[in-house]
């Protein structure tokens, strides 16, 4: 079968949740089994996320072939419940950048090389390349941005052209605002949009709308009159809670059987024993409460963090708990403020992160940690740390630190050999899916039930090997390695639970499928962990410190 494609674009603002809209579609379709998957256009001209700073842009999401990608691709993974290759992110850079190198090459000899036809064809052909390539029946595309921006405007006359070309409809999510006082709904902004849709020659073939509350019979009228659309065509998607709840509520809506009817599909009917398990993954009886202080610099923008939350929230309710999020703002624990909030908290979590900025304050919630024992659980930085904290205050290396901060005399993190020579930024560091050993009888193999994982990096720092000795006879205990052995993968405090993980497992957790640390550090912080007791760290471990292997078969 011909791929069909699904455009999701605004035409009002960005930032309403279109990711969510086309992840729930493309799950929606993947319960009738057909093949779909989202692809996702954004118009900035960086070849990727990787460089982006994550306090404007939101987290940068790591694919297992190490694409550093947009955060909507953790949304994409965890409604589909699949890993998703780079191939399906496209951006301005990756485009002009093909179109450059083609020139060059001389490819288009003796023309002037312009935005229709070339980048606009390279475009259609990019789409239908990786549609071929996966054979996929339908694909989802979400245009980043708003219609009429100059960032994303060839690639939505792409995507008109294209549809001359293939079986395309297009979603366009729109936002309805409410005056508060009157306690009105106003369509008027939406109907101007239409009108900048219709410019650029599209006309949506259903109106998913985002609003505070339910939206009146008589604004979905209103709204369908001027979007030439029966009125079952235009979509409820008012603010809920929990945003899994969303592929249901687009069911309620037939919305499912619409598309399906409107692209032609085969009618296969949804599988309903998948949605009910896709329901399952968070109903919840009678749940107790579980408070975990996420400590980082970047906690004003909750979207730098958005897979650690969501990778909580799918623990506690694998665990039948309610999450509440502190969120603890590291540098004011330098001040002494915020530590109430540790106190308060069943557990304690630092995430990944960059520069020595707020690091003082995170250090000071692990040795809080460690010494009151609460649950910890250190990603990739929040690891790194662990050991620094460990270094310092039960090995006695006062001067313990990372080579990232600066020149010290216990550098007990340091930067990879193979980094040292790497002078770019963009896709430069640790990525992607990496083969980790777990030594047997260690929490970390208790969670995982495994003597291998397989999780997501993106560091460019590590544990020296030269204080892993030192480390160990004092008590850490280094629970995972590089299948050689050269780098540390995870380690453990042995008194109490305290986990620190190179990789970042919060990419790879799934509504009912959690990740197994974070799932452990919940069950701890609820006291249920059932991870080995004390004193069963037997084991010895050679101190060497040879190179990192990338595992066979990875791009
Ligand atoms: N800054 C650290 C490094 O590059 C940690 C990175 C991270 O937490 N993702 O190694």
């Amino acid at each position: 079968m011909q791929t069909k494609y699904i455009v999701v674009l605004g035409s009002l603002l960005s930032g309403i949740g279109k990711g969510i809209v086309a992840s729930s579609i493309a799950k929606l379709l993947s319960l009738y089994n057909y093949k779909v998957m989202p692809l996702k256009f954004d118009g900035y001209l960086n070849y990727d996320c990787g460089t982006m700073n994550p306090f404007r842009h939101g987290e940068v999401f790591v694919l297992d072939d190490g694409g550093e990608v947009d955060m909507d691709f953790g949304t994409y993974e965890r409604f589909l419940g699949r890993s998703i290759s780079s191939d399906f992110s496209l951006t301005g850079g990756k485009v002009f950048s093909a179109i450059i190198n083609k020139e060059r090459k001389g490819d288009f000899l003796g023309t002037d090389v312009q935005i229709i036809p070339h980048i606009t064809d390279y475009i259609i052909n990019r789409l239908e390349e990786v549609a071929e390539k996966e054979k996929l029946d339908v694909m989802i595309i979400e245009v980043g941005g708003t219609v009429g921006d100059i960032e994303n405007s060839y690639f939505v006359e792409a995507v008109r052209q294209l549809a001359l070309k293939r079986k395309t409809i297009f979603i366009d999510v729109t936002y309805v605002p409410e005056l508060e006082k009157v306690g009105e709904q106003k369509t008027k902004p939406t109907q101007i949009a239409l009108r900048g849709l219709r410019q650029e020659g599209i006309q949506p073939s259903f109106i998913v709308c985002r609003s505070g509350r339910t939206l009146d019979e008589k604004i979905k009228r209103k709204l369908a009159l001027f979007s030439n659309l029966p009125v079952e065509r235009i979509i409820d998607d008012h603010d809920i809670d929990n945003i899994y709840e969303t592929p249901l509520r687009l069911v309620d809506q037939n919305l499912d059987k619409m598309i399906v009817n409107e692209l032609g599909l085969e009618h296969w009917s949804i599988n309903q024993k998948g949605l009910d398990e896709w329901k399952a993954g968070f109903t919840l009886e009678k749940p107790r409460d579980v408070t975990i202080s996420v400590v980082g610099k970047y906690v004003d923008l909750k979207d730098s963090y958005a897979s650690v939350k969501e990778a909580l929230v799918h623990a506690a309710w694998h665990n039948n708990a309610q999450l509440r999020i502190n969120w603890v703002e590291s540098e004011g624990l330098e001040s002494g403020s915020g530590t109430e909030a540790l106190a308060k908290s069943d557990g304690i979590l630092v995430p990944g992160g960059f520069g020595v900025r707020g690091t003082e304050g995170m250090i000071k919630a692990i040795e809080y940690a460690r010494v009151n024992k609460i649950p910890y659980l250190g990603l990739c930085f929040g690891m790194q740390l662990m050991a620094v904290e460990y270094a310092r205050n039960v090995c006695g290396l006062k001067a313990a630190s990372s080579e990232e901060f600066g020149a010290t005399e216990h550098v007990i993190i340091n930067m990879m050999e193979e980094q040292k020579k790497i002078s770019n930024k963009g896709a430069t560091m640790r990525l992607g899916a990496w083969e980790a050993k777990i030594k047997p009888g260690t929490r970390v193999h208790a969670a995982y039930s495994s003597d291998t994982f397989w999780e997501r990096h993106r560091h460019r720092y590590e544990i020296n090997g030269d204080y892993r000795k030192t480390l160990e006879e004092k008590g850490l205990v280094i629970s995972a390695t590089t299948p050689d052995n050269g780098l540390v993968e995870t380690i453990e405090w042995n008194s109490s639970f305290g986990i620190g993980t190179q990789a970042h497992p919060e990419f790879k957790s799934r509504p009912g499928k959690p990740a197994p640390l974070f799932s452990a550090f919940i069950k701890s912080a609820l006291h249920e962990e059932t991870g080995p007791s004390e004193g069963r760290y037997s084991y010895s471990q050679s101190a060497s410190a040879s190179a990192g292997r990338k595992p066979e078969g990875r791009a």
